[in-house]
This record gives structure tokens, sequence and C-alpha cells, in this order.
């Protein structure tokens, strides 16, 4: 049977903003990874968009040899004890391992940030230099994966990030009590010991241009992500008393609202809380709404079955008292100078759209009203125009950057990764767009120094 992770109490844990799950202890991660089957052929792999040697690392826990087993993990991932804790395993390795048939697939993720968390081993810092400048603009898993790899393989690199820290939705989006922000600064800071700079408060295209970093680097990396919250466009929106869950997260994360008047940033802490969407990003404000002391209930328009939320972040939010009205949208917010009521339609389901998933219709006749005095949207994010807008790279689908499979843009030394290229994705997927962006830059470099008949069979 599958080792249970120890928790905090729903109780009490909806009193702070301490981590949730308290990760498996030596014993326990042990005994979960003797589980393992060692596969031949394990599927587990597969499904992981790095490719990590699950397997591999998972033998060398039984062995209690942890750092021999972040050796394996960090081959494929620099930033463990993050995804240890946010990738959504359930739909990745943890689906396709053999043992998930019977509901008791390997707990990957918890024993990957065991092996984070325990260990003591640090990356080789002793890398021979190349010439090579490398920019790289915003700090999320996507440039902070590009920044290692290109470190690693001995490139001068600085990223340019326009909040005052790095670390991207890592830092100001997601909430401590799922990933606290000492583990985000630790694996920061290894990448840092690589040579990395970070230069905070600088905004690509507004205090430097692309241009720039262009006439100054050999090789530019934009993973700019997608932080520009969309709104339902209904009357009321604009009521005082609206959130977009970015702000709402923003606030707490990155400002620490919740300590005001200890910190400069205010919050209101609503009496009654709708939190509007079926996303991580719509649990993660009804969960810290909850902490703040407000009655929440999430609002979704599909069922919860078609949520994007991981599971285990709605049972969590469940067990800490959320309430969930499924099948509803709201159509209207009511209120004279301040939020006061949400009129809402039920929704029914119909044929599956393009992404396979089926179409909420709105039922004539069924609209009611739902008290509220604080309404938090979070109906998804697209990117932000201020980079796009100072430059003429070529644009895809949703005013994302348009890349080919080396994730180069339309301007040559220009590369790309991570949600400002496909829209809201997941950590793992903009660390996978890192990797890939990294190997290319380096080859794009070598064939610049091969044409330049600068290169030896010693800097190949
Ligand atoms: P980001 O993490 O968005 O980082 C981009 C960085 O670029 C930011 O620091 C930004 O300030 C900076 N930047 C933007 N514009 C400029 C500019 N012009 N100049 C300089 N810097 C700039 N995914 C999961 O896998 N699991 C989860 O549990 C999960 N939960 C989430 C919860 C929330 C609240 C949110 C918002 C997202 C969540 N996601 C989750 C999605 C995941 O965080 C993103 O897909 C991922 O962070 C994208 O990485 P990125 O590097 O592309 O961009
Ligand atoms: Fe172990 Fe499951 Fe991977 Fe097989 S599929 S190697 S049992 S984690």
């Amino acid at each position: 049977m599958r080792v249970p992770v120890p928790e905090q109490d729903p109780k009490e844990r909806i009193n702070n903003f301490c981590e949730v799950s308290l990760g498996y202890t030596e014993q326990q991660a042990i005994t979960e990874a003797k589980r393992c089957l060692q596969c031949e052929q394990p599927s587990c792999v597969e499904r992981c968009p790095v490719k990590i040697n699950i397997p591999k690392f998972i033998k060398n826990i039984t062995k209690q040899n942890f750092d021999k087993a972040l050796e394996v993990i960090m081959e494929s991932n620099n930033l463990p004890g993050i995804c240890g804790r946010v990738c959504p395993q359930e739909q990745q390795c943890e689906s396709a391992c053999r043992l998930a048939k019977r509901g008791e697939a390997i707990n990957i993720g918890k024993l990957e940030r065991f092996v984070a968390d325990h260990c003591k081993k640090r990356l080789n810092t002793k890398i021979k230099k190349k010439k090579e400048k490398v920019a790289v603009i915003g700090s999320g898993p996507a440039g902070l994966t590009v920044a290692a790899d290109l470190a690693l393989l001995g490139y001068n690199v600085t990223i340019f990030e326009a909040l005052h820290k790095p670390g991207g939705v890592l830092t100001y989006g997601i909430p401590e009590f799922r990933l606290p922000k000492e583990i985000v600064e630790k694996e920061i800071g290894n990448i840092k010991r690589l040579g990395v700079k970070i230069k905070t408060n600088v905004v690509i295209g507004k205090t430097l241009l692309l241009k720039e970093l262009e006439e100054n680097f050999d090789a530019v990396f934009i993973g700019v992500g997608a932080g520009l919250p969309y709104f339902m466009k209904i009357p009321g929106e604009n009521l005082p008393g609206v959130y977009s869950a970015n702000e709402f997260l923003t606030r707490i994360n990155l400002m620490k609202a919740h300590e005001f008047p200890n910190s400069a940033t205010p919050v209101k802490r609503g009496k009654k809380t709708l939190v509007i969407g079926g996303g991580n990003v719509a649990i993660d404000a009804a969960r810290v709404a909850r902490r703040l002391g407000s009655d929440v209930t999430v609002v979704y328009r599909r069922s919860v079955e078609e949520m994007p939320a991981r599971l285990e972040e709605i049972i969590h939010a469940r067990d800490e008292g959320v309430k969930f009205l499924m099948l509803t949208n709201p159509v209207r917010i009511i209120g004279k100078d301040y939020v006061e009521c949400v009129e809402c339609v039920q929704m029914m389901l119909g044929e599956e759209d393009d992404t396979g998933r089926r179409t909420p219709i709105p039922i004539e006749g069924t609209e009611f009203i739902i008290e509220a005095d604080q309404v938090i949207v979070a109906i998804g994010q697209g990117p932000n125009p201020i980079l796009i807008r100072s430059t003429d790279l070529e644009l895809g689908e949703g005013r994302t950057i348009l890349v080919d499979e080396k994730m180069q843009t339309s301007h040559e030394k220009v590369f790309a990764g991570g949600d400002i290229t496909c829209g809201n994705a997941t950590v793992i997927k903009a660390i996978a767009d890192g990797k890939r962006a990294a190997r290319a830059i380096d080859e794009y470099l070598r064939n610049k120094r091969y044409m330049l008949g600068n290169i030896t069979k010693k800097n190949i």
C-alpha cells in the first residue's frame, strides 16, 4: 500500500500559511521507494516531460544514497524541491506507473521532494567558462532552467526580472502553504552559485529594449510567462471588492499583505468571498481567502470532473471548508459603492469542444443571487503585452510568441519558452522548454563560433 504523507490538520492549517504537506520521513521514504518494481521499460519515465530516470533515483533512496538520488534527478531537472511539490504527477509519471491500475502508483512526487529536502549535495560549480554572453528575460521556471543549463555549459548568463524578487509564479503566485518560499530561494541560490547573475526591477520593453539586449548579448531567451489576468467582461466587474486572482495572490505571496500593518501592502479580508474559476489559480485564491478568515465558495461553470485544478488541491480546499458551486456562471456583479452580491445562472454541459471538454450552456430562467462582499476572478491569464508591443517578433495564437521546434523566434538570436509561447501551462512544461532552448542556444552559439573560424577541437 502507498505510504500516506503526513499533513497539517485542516482545523489548524486554516489559521496559518505553513506548508500543508509535511513530507516523508527517511523511514517512510525508504518504505515507499521499496514498493517500486524497477520496471525494465519504465512507463513513468515516458510520461515525465523532462525524462527523469525515476527508477534509478528511487533505487538510490532504497540504498539510503540520497546524494546519488539527487544527482540522478538533477541530470534532468534543476528545481526538484519545487517540482516535487507542484507538478501534477497524478496526470504524468504517476498516472503511467505500473501500479496505478490498482490505485497504488508510487508516490514519485513526494519521493522527489524528500530527496531535494534531505540532500546536502550541491551542483558542480567548477565550470570552464566560455566567452559568449546570454541574456534571459524573466526568472520563472523557464528562465531559471535555461540560465542553469547554459551556466553549466560555461556561458555567462544574466537574468533580467521585472519584479523585485526572482522566481516568477513560484514566488508571486503559488502560496507559501503549497510551496514555501525558502525552497524557491534555496533552488534559485543553487543556480546563482553557478555564476548566473539576476538583475531585478528591470522591465524589458520599458527599462531596456529587446533590441539593446540583442546588440549586447550573443543570444537572448524570453521566458516572461503569461501574467495578464483575463476578466469575465460582465457588468459590475469594476466595483471595489473585485480582485483578479493574480493581484490577490501577489499581494499575499510577494508583498505579505496578510501581515499588514507590519507589511506595507494591505489586502481586503472579505466576509463572504466568491472565487470564479476551476484551475489551480482559483483553488489557491480560495484557500488564501479562507486563511484570511472568509467564508469562501468556488463558482465554476462546469462540473468537478472538468476542473483543471489538481485533485490533491481540490481535496485540501474542501477539507479546509471551501465550498464548491458547480455548473454555475456569474452574469452580473451588483453593488452601489462596493460588491454586495452576484447574479449567477445555472449551466448544463453540451457537446465536447476542441479541448475534449463538454461546453457549458446557460439554462434560461435559472438566474439567482448570491451574497458576497468580495469576488476573486480566476478564469485564466494571457501574455503581458509590455515586451511584445516593443518588438516586431512574430506572434502566434493568443498573442503568444511564435517559436519553432528549437524554441527559436523570428529573430535569429532570440529564443523563447514557457507560458509566453503557449499560454497557461505547467511548471514542468516551462522547465522542459527551458531545457530544449538551452540545447538550441548552445548549438546556435557553437555554429556561430564555427562560422567565425574560432572553433577548435577543444571548444567545439
Ligand atoms: P512565469 O513563472 O510566469 O515567470 C515569468 C517571469 O517573467 C515573472 O517573474 C515576470 O515578472 C517576468 N517578466 C514578465 N514580463 C517581463 C518583462 N517585460 N521584463 C522582465 N521580466 C518580465 N503549474 C504547475 O505545474 N503546478 C501548479 O500547482 C501550478 N499552480 C499555479 C498557481 C498559480 C496561482 C499560477 C498563476 C500558476 C500555476 N501554475 C502551476 C502554472 C505555472 O506556474 C506556470 O505555467 C509557470 O510558472 C510558467 O513559467 P514561466 O517561466 O513561463 O513564467
Ligand atoms: Fe517504479 Fe512505477 Fe516507474 Fe515501474 S512505472 S519503475 S513501479 S515508478
